[in-house]
């Protein structure tokens, strides 16, 4: 059993112990591969008779830092023993010095406390449990087995932080099972073992793992950043402290941009950019007008007595493709494509017929130049790769 050094002290950064056991592990896990690609194939699997390293646990990413110069890619824990995963091997017997990464467990300790407090306030006010929670570096979720509201979440943010102010204590506790028994507290499930209780005064009381930090004050802020529906009640995406500013500060510059960019201030942004959406959506469709009339226009310069017709454009819409297609065959007795591409990208086209069987041209164009292509006799569509030349010349061959 490793001793949990984070639970006599959250803030302490260094420690030293003694190594238990050092296993070579062949790399199999994707996650840990990526951190150190183009390092070593192989890691480490250290154990060590105590640790400041919190591992990955109830919903919690591990620490990082370095034990010795090695460095700690994953910490994981079963059956009490903590072994983290690292890039140098040690001897067992050896005195090494660990360090937590400070900033990555101060910022997993504001969030953890943050998640308390709301995760508390919900369920006094509402009733609902939060049954699944992921805090990694990336993302801070809570699953609540109930429908939030815009308003409730925004009741709730808003009594989170006002219990941030009031700076209150965090304290962690290790009651009797009799104390337990008769004791109000959230995630009450039999466990064996000492039970580990992290009480915000006033606001919450709840069975918990993890470091917290010591006074409430401490997680600066929390900000919900989405609300979604979720197996029948939300699932909320938070941040706190350092990384509420952090996002905050993304956002704003984000936000400048498109002031500067559009000339327009904050308030009139979503307008300005309806309007834009509108306006983009009217030139698209008379540009597609437009287009289709080009191509009348094209399609009245070409004899009459011409029986055969292809013709090759950049870009126009699918339904713009049929409707020439469909007005080319009333008016030229053999064969009338559309092709609409470039000789880059390859061509996607329609072919009809009055009076020629076109799946006949299919076959022609799937064997000259590996068009893939379906329909009936009187007309197909498909896709190619290949130049307008070579099509030309296999055309003109039916
Ligand atoms: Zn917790």
């Amino acid at each position: 059993m490793t001793k949990k050094l984070y639970y006599e002290d959250a803030y302490a950064t260094g420690f030293e112990a003694v190594v238990v056991s050092c296993e070579e592990k062949a790399i199999e896990d994707k996650a840990v591969k990526e951190q150190i690609e183009g390092a070593e194939t192989v890691v480490y699997q250290v154990v060590l008779d105590q640790t400041l390293f919190f591992p990955e646990e109830g919903g919690q990413s591990p620490d990082k830092g370095v034990i010795g110069t090695a460095n700690v890619l994953d910490v994981q824990i079963k059956n009490d023993i903590i072994t983290h995963i690292v890039d140098k091997p040690f001897c067992v017997g050896e005195t090494v010095r660990g360090m937590i990464d400070w900033k990555h467990r101060f910022s997993n300790m504001q969030q953890h406390s943050g998640e308390h407090i709301f995760s508390g306030t919900v369920n006094r006010l509402y009733g609902y449990d939060n049954v699944g929670f992921h805090l990694s570096d990336n993302i801070v979720t809570m699953d609540f087995n109930g429908v939030l509201t815009e308003e409730d979440v925004v009741r709730v943010e808003e009594l989170v932080n006002e219990a941030i102010v009031k700076n209150l204590p965090i304290i962690v506790t290790y009651p009797t099972k009799e104390e337990l028994a008769n004791m109000e507290y959230r995630s009450k499930i039999e466990i064996l073992g000492q039970v580990r209780i992290v009480n915000v005064e006033g606001v919450d009381v709840c069975a918990c793992c993890a470091p917290h930090v010591k006074r409430t004050g401490e997680i600066g802020m929390l900000k919900v950043m989405s609300v979604q529906n979720h197996r029948g009640g939300v699932r909320i995406s938070m941040l706190c402290g350092f990384r509420a500013l952090e996002a905050f500060r993304e956002k704003s510059a984000i936000i400048t941009k498109l002031m500067d960019s559009l000339t327009v201030s904050q308030e009139l942004l979503p307008d300005r950019v309806e309007k834009l959406k509108a306006s983009n959506q009217d030139y698209k469709y008379r540009l597609a007008m437009s287009k289709q009339k080009l191509l009348e226009i094209k399609m009245t310069e070409i004899p009459n007595e011409q029986e055969n017709v292809f013709l090759f454009e950049q870009d126009i819409e699918s339904t713009v493709m049929r409707n020439v297609v469909n007005k080319l065959t009333a008016e030229h007795s053999g064969v009338c494509g559309v092709f609409v591409g470039n000789d880059e990208a390859g061509y996607s086209f329609i072919i009809g017929s009055v009076n020629v069987d076109c799946t006949q041209i299919g076959m022609l164009l799937r064997e000259k130049t590996g068009a893939k292509c379906g329909g009936k006799k009187p007309m197909i569509q498909g896709s190619v790769q290949a130049s307008e030349e070579i099509l030309k010349a296999v055309l003109l061959d039916f």
